[in-house]
């Protein structure tokens, strides 16, 4: 199907029809809890227990068309995804050699890598990993060749919505089903719509079922199933713990995990602000090093962490004081399972996406990483790499590339600038790219990579309603992403992995604005929304 399919996409709504749409979405965030808290309600209390406030989740009004092909495609290679973090975050050397360059004027990556030297030198107690992934999409549809998948980033740490989209999804759904004053289904006639045979449009109808919820807690459950019984002496019962900011507004996202593991695989949870872990948990002695979590309401039980989950920690501006940075390291040494530990959380950085992209007659990484694949799958994930470059002038790859791309407006033009961050709002675009950098010194160069722009289809429309209440039909661009799960031990004295658990399931759709270059929704930028398939 050509790109006509966004032309005549969303159907128009009159007035009447907009303002029932509006309602039934409001009315469904909050029955269902597809909410936020409101930024304004937050006071910061003993675990913000006391706020019960909520408001919907910035959400699209329909489902956003995206073609089945990608979609599959984008599911199909998760699990060797998966696997390939896996093999990354187990080989400490390539990894250092990545990280090297980074680490010496990157105080935030130091850090982290300093913890990880600290605890190795003390000695891990636990070599199993635990990842929970997003992987990252846009549709790249240029005006000279055909369209085709595309990744932004892989995202190994606090990979969020996986609650929140699997109930966007049902809330499509229910609006393309349930009954309007105006017709039939709250959504007017539209052929992406309809399954009936008649129309010409090849389509499901309706958004796919999205198993994010489920497949992110079996990652969990296997993690928690793995750890075994208690280490401790006398034993004692165990538990997942969430590490979340003290000022989360996306809770309602990581509740429907917790809910879920208790609910489905009877695993009792607890969430514990990054301000607090110091004072609810504690390290026990060696050799074990068991992490014991006393909640603060019940101070005769004490539980032992199977899992440490991080949703939170990812960004400096939360390590506020030296005991953030202390809580970070006493985790890590803990015999916890870590969700991620600190080299699975660097093997997400931006500078390894960009160097996985080098090919023959330069480094094949993906062949030696994934050297069971076939030739073909290797391509398959190969070719949902954008073309990204290293700014070291000490590249032995490709020398100064980079470089002379970032600082020549004309082809600036073309990219993004990205340092080694998560969350949202870090990265330089366009045109801004050469004055930013000759702003800063060209040492510092080498702590950001260079990628070229993806280009998303152009027509495409969609209604968002914001968690202020208001809505408006505007142009857009869609990113897909994809959950999986995986879980590995690492083999004795070596730099491989032996996979325990792999899984792909669930899916997200953010939508924004075409005039946002930025994509995320708990930054603001963005909307939880379904894809359509046709
Ligand atoms: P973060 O880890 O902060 O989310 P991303 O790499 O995902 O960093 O970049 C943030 C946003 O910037 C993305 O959600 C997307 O909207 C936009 N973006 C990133 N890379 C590209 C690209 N190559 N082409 C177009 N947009 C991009
Ligand atoms: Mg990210
Ligand atoms: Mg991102």
């Amino acid at each position: 199907m050509s790109n006509s399919i966004y032309t005549q996409y969303p159907p128009d709504l009159d007035s009447q029809q907009e303002a029932f749409l509006i309602q039934t979405v409001k009315n469904w965030t909050v029955e269902h809890a597809l909410t936020v808290r409101p930024s304004a309600a937050i006071v910061p209390t003993e675990f913000n227990s006391g706020n019960t406030l909520a408001t919907n989740a910035p959400v699209t009004l329909f489902p956003s068309p995206f073609p089945e092909s990608c979609f599959e495609q984008a599911r199909g290679l998760q699990q060797i995804y998966n696997e390939l973090y896996a093999a990354i975050a187990s080989d400490e050397q390539w990894l250092e050699t990545v990280m090297k360059e980074l680490i010496e004027v990157d105080d935030f990556l130091a850090n982290l890598w300093k913890i990880h030297l600290d605890v190795k030198r003390e000695g891990y107690v636990q070599d199993m990993t635990l990842g929970l992934f997003r992987s990252d999409y846009m549709l790249h549809t240029p005006e000279d060749g055909p369209q085709s998948l595309r990744q932004v980033e892989f995202n190994t740490i606090s990979s969020s919505f996986g609650g929140l989209s699997c109930r966007v999804a049902e809330m499509h759904t229910h609006l393309a089903t349930y009954p309007s004053p105006q017709h039939p289904v709250a959504y007017p006639p539209h052929p992406l719509f309809s399954n009936s045979k008649e129309t010409r449009i090849k389509t499901t109808g309706r958004p796919p079922v999205n198993a994010a919820v489920s497949t992110l807690t079996a990652g969990l459950a296997a993690a928690h199933q793995a750890y075994g019984p208690s280490k401790s002496s006398p034993q004692l019962p165990t538990c997942v713990l969430f590490i979340v900011q003290d000022t989360e507004r996306n809770v309602f996202d990581q509740l429907a995990l917790s809910s879920f593991l208790h609910k489905e695989h009877g695993i009792p949870s607890f969430r514990l602000p990054t301000s607090k872990i110091t004072t609810y948990t504690t390290v026990a002695s060696p050799p074990t090093r068991p992490l014991i979590y006393t909640p603060p309401t019940d101070k005769s039980t004490q539980y032992e962490v199977t899992v440490v989950y991080y949703r939170a920690l990812y960004a400096p501006t939360e390590y506020t004081d030296a005991q953030t940075w202390n809580a970070r390291h006493w985790l890590e040494r803990s015999a916890a399972i870590k969700c991620p530990s600190i080299l699975l959380h660097l093997a997400g950085s931006k500078k390894v996406q960009q160097v996985l992209t080098s090919k023959p007659p330069g480094p094949d990484h993906l062949k030696s990483f994934l050297p069971k694949q076939t030739d073909s799958t290797l391509e398959s994930l190969r070719s949902t790499f954008a073309p990204q470059y290293s700014l070291s002038s000490s590249d032995p790859a490709v020398p100064a590339e980079g470089i002379k791309l970032a600082l020549d407006a004309a082809t600036a033009a073309n990219h993004v600038l990205k340092p080694q961050r998560e969350g949202g709002g870090n990265n330089i675009y366009r045109t801004n790219i050469p004055a930013f950098l000759k702003s800063i010194p060209e040492s510092q160069w080498k702590q950001y990579i260079l990628m070229e722009l993806i280009h998303p289809p152009k027509d495409a429309k969609n209604f968002a309603l914001r968690s202020d209440g208001a809505a408006a039909l505007d142009n857009v661009i869609s990113e897909l992403g994809i959950f999986g799960t995986c879980l590995w031990k690492k083999t004795p004295g070596g730099k491989t992995a032996e996979i325990l658990h792999n899984t792909e399931g669930g899916y997200l759709l953010r939508t924004k604005s075409k005039e946002s270059d930025e994509g995320g929704v708990a930054a603001g930028f963005s909307s939880l929304d379904s894809v359509i398939l046709y």
